[in-house]
């Protein structure tokens, strides 16, 4: 008995003592990185932080009834002031940021607000609208804005507002937020309140406007988006050409995921503006410009740019490079007039990043080579790029030594695929990555790069980034029509649940008097209005607008609901719990 517990002791023992002398020569042991990079701890790139001056917070008068708030939020609100009350051009992307600046315009005059325009759909100009509307103003925008608005606030909302936080930067704490390229920070926080709005006032190509004495021409000038609205003052020369010019290099691609934006059209609306030949430029970011020759001479440079990158594109893409090679090429070859004006600096869009959208708006995501075609799934592929090189151990010294010769880039690529391999010593492989975003951070001249990358350190970190419960739902009640509310549901079907089921619903909506089906099969679920629709339905549901979104949003269970009376459903209640049990709605 002895001899066998001794037996047994000295195996472990030896057991024991080779694993450790394993340990001691593997590579995976000797390397190992102390956690010391941070996000808090990255220096700002020196013409990214001197960038930062462009958004310090005052309110500039121009002319003598013209004021511009700058700072406040991440797009400038504009008052003007008539003889006997004002227009307002854009209200910031929250009640918080919106009521500061009103505040700031209450101090200037007492007059009422009768109008405001809204320049387009982005939530920096538009989310803080509530507060400008005490007294019943017109709500000008293009007859597009609503739907480009909704698309935001409803079928992509959770997507955009992920990507959104990580472009502009915003859960960064102090001392990790720079700037965001063309403002401050954009104040869209789990703790801001916000309003959709409703254009009472809707322009198509060109509307002319008067209240107090002032004459605007409102002009829709596709551009930075599709809906761009500028403002031509014709009596004091004075033009606000919105988000189409601002002193950062324009954002042909959005790297919070947008479509490409389309660069002749942006052209066609820079040269609108030169045409106008404004003796001073108010754009709805940045600071105003005055001087016509320094106008002129701004407005061309802006859209020579724009107009080279191209051209240059499409005479790469048309030799045949792919994407990158393109931007690459033309990264190389844009003129140094260009590349050192001053509102072509690359703090907000970039050379490259524009090159890629203009690759993607004309051809889309193939890039002509074959291996593209049927990619392996990201699992596969970096599985079989770790077999290659031998094992994790050694793809993971790549990383360090690409670190310690300073590719940042090369060792970021390479813990990508060690991270998306499922390696098990994570740790290791997570603290040379948040290293080399730290140091491309550092280097970044773009503000949207740098505080994509930061934002990724705490995400790496433990941090989550998805929207609260009260911003989801402040988005899509705010849809009017419950037509456009069910689209929220729309892209939310899980086809495993219906499997190769049917299923019709019709729900009565005795407030907006809306008739609307309901129809799932083959995956999908299809909207039918109107009382045409004949076949037999699995359920009917009468009830309001407002209780149905509590049902649909998961705030109220609909047994619940039905219990309460703000339901009634035939043929009976379980019915509508399979109905929702089709859609992801979980938050
Ligand atoms: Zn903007």
């Amino acid at each position: 008995m002895w001899e066998a517990f001794l037996l047994v002791s000295t195996a472990l023992g030896g057991i024991f003592v080779l694993v450790f002398l394993y340990l001691i020569g593997t590579k995976q042991y000797r390397f190992s990185p102390k956690v010391t990079f941070t996000a808090r701890h990255v220096p700002v790139h020196p013409e990214l932080k001197n960038h930062s001056k462009t958004f310090q917070k005052e309110i500039i008068p121009i002319a003598e009834n013209v004021h511009v708030a700058i700072g406040f939020g991440l797009a400038n609100s504009i008052l003007i002031e008539g003889t006997d009350c004002c227009i307002i051009i854009d209200t910031l992307e929250c009640d918080e940021a919106a009521e500061e600046v009103r505040e700031a315009f209450r101090a200037i005059t007492k007059k009422p607000i009768k109008a405001v325009i809204i320049t387009h759909f982005h939530p920096d100009h538009a989310y803080g609208i509530g507060c400008f509307l005490d007294d019943n103003p017109d709500v000008i925008a293009h007859e597009t804005t609503r739907k480009f608005l909704e698309q935001v606030a409803n079928i992509r909302s959770l997507i955009t507002y992920s990507r959104g936080m990580k472009q502009f930067g915003s859960l960064l704490g102090e001392g990790m937020h720079e700037n965001s390229g063309i403002g401050g920070k954009l104040r869209f926080g789990p703790s801001n309140g916000f309003k959709l709005f409703n254009p009472t006032v809707t322009v198509s190509k060109q509307l002319e406007v008067t209240y107090g004495g002032i004459t605007l021409e409102i002009i829709h000038a596709p551009g930075e988006t599709e809906d761009q609205l500028m403002i031509w003052w014709p009596e004091k020369k004075i033009l606000f050409p919105a988000d189409n010019i601002y002193t950062a290099f324009p954002n042909i691609y959005a790297i919070r995921g947008t479509m490409a934006r389309d660069p002749l059209l942006w052209i066609s609306a820079l040269d609108k503006m030169l045409s106008l030949q404004p003796e001073i430029l108010i754009p709805q970011h940045t600071r105003p410009l005055s001087g016509k020759a320094e106008i002129k001479s701004t407005i061309t440079a802006y859209r020579d740019g724009i107009q080279f990158i191209h051209d240059q594109a499409l005479k790469w893409m048309n030799q045949g490079c792919n994407e990158i090679e393109t931007a690459q090429k033309v990264a190389e070859c844009f003129p140094n007039a260009l590349k050192s004006h001053p509102y072509l600096k690359e703090f907000y869009g970039t050379i490259k990043w524009g090159t890629r959208g203009i690759f993607h708006h004309y051809l889309g995501w193939f890039g002509g080579q074959p291996s593209s075609l049927h990619k392996l799934s990201t699992l596969k592929r970096s599985q079989n790029i770790v077999k290659v090189v031998g094992n994790e151990n050694a793809l993971f010294e790549k990383a360090l030594i690409a670190m310690k010769t300073k590719h940042y880039q090369f060792a970021l690529e390479i813990c990508d695929v060690l991270l998306e391999s499922g390696w098990t010593w994570m740790n290791k492989v997570r603290a040379i990555k948040i290293e080399s975003l730290c140091q491309l951070a550092e280097l970044a001249i773009s503000a949207n790069a740098r505080n994509w990358y930061l934002t990724t350190i705490l995400e790496l970190e433990g941090m989550e980034i998805k929207p609260q419960a009260p911003q989801i739902k402040a988005q899509i009640t705010g849809l009017k029509k419950m037509e456009d509310f069910f689209r929220f549901l729309v892209v939310r079907v899980n086809p495993e649940k219906l499997d190769e089921g049917e299923f019709l619903a019709r729900f009565c909506f005795t407030d907006t008097d809306e008739d609307i089906f309901v129809q799932l099969k083959h995956g999908c679920a299809t909207l039918r209005t109107g009382t045409d629709f004949n076949e037999g339905c699995d359920l009917t549901v009468k009830t309001t607008s407002d209780v149905w979104k509590s049902v649909a949003c998961r705030e109220v269970n609909p047994i619940t609901a039905w219990m309460g009376g703000g339901l009634s459903i035939q043929p009976h209640p379980f019915k509508l719990s399979t109905f929702m049990s089709y859609f992801d709605v979980a938050q």
